[in-house]
């Protein structure tokens, strides 16, 4: 399963914005955005007029890198999203949400989408009862999820108690501290999406002939 491994900041500063991919340095002065807002490379100081196609495109590049997919993956989710009822934008950030990995990242079990990522792929996490190993598993209305009965003695899960205290769970879902374990209450609505992006300019970079 390919994931990226450059330098993650540098991803921000190409979208010249916080994309918060590492966890707590992301609310920090140290973050990058906050000291040298500008993309990366010699000559970023010229500043040129981005073509439509050039918005369009920067907006579905924030997108793949706020979720940590790559591009192939990512156009499946779209053509999935087109076949399925409802406004194409918002289905896909749907079907974003709803992957395991993100779902653990929403619920705080991880400081980040790709910290969560790694717990889920390390095999501490259920779904339904199941154990579950596949980050980018779509979850559902109804399914619950949780810390497998063998990792909670993991002294990750153990001082985990602190950080899930801290963390605004979404109203899609709901979290039950003392189990470990998180509900998906209902499917997201574009309102509950924490996530600064223009769906509708995804669509149309994928709509463009
Ligand atoms: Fe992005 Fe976080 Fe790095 Fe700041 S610290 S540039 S928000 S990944």
């Amino acid at each position: 399963m390919a994931r990226y491994v450059g330098p993650v900041c540098r991803l921000c500063r190409r979208e010249e914005q916080k994309l918060f991919l590492k966890g707590d340095k992301c609310f920090t002065p140290k973050c990058p955005v906050e000291n040298r807002n500008r993309p990366p490379g010699m000559h970023t100081n010229m500043r040129r007029r981005i073509s439509d196609y050039g918005l369009r495109l920067r907006e579905k590049q924030k997108a793949r890198r706020m979720y940590g997919i790559f591009e192939r993956q990512f156009r499946k989710y779209f053509t999935l999203a087109t076949s399925r009822p409802g406004v194409t934008g918002t289905t896909l950030l749907q079907l974003l949400e709803t992957r395991l990995d993100n779902v653990v990242y929403r619920l705080g079990f991880a400081s980040s989408r790709a910290a969560a990522r790694q717990i889920v792929r390390h095999g501490h996490f259920a779904v339904n009862g199941r154990k579950c190993d596949i980050p980018s598993a779509l979850v559902g209305e109804g399914d619950v999820l949780g810390v497998l009965a063998k990792s909670r003695n993991n002294e990750y899960f153990k001082t985990a108690a602190e950080r899930l205290s801290s963390v605004a769970v979404p109203a899609w879902l709901s979290l039950d501290q003392e189990k470990l374990e998180g509900k998906i209450l209902s499917l997201p609505t574009r309102q509950e999406i924490d996530a600064d992006l223009n769906e509708q300019l995804i669509v149309e970079y994928y709509s463009r002939r």
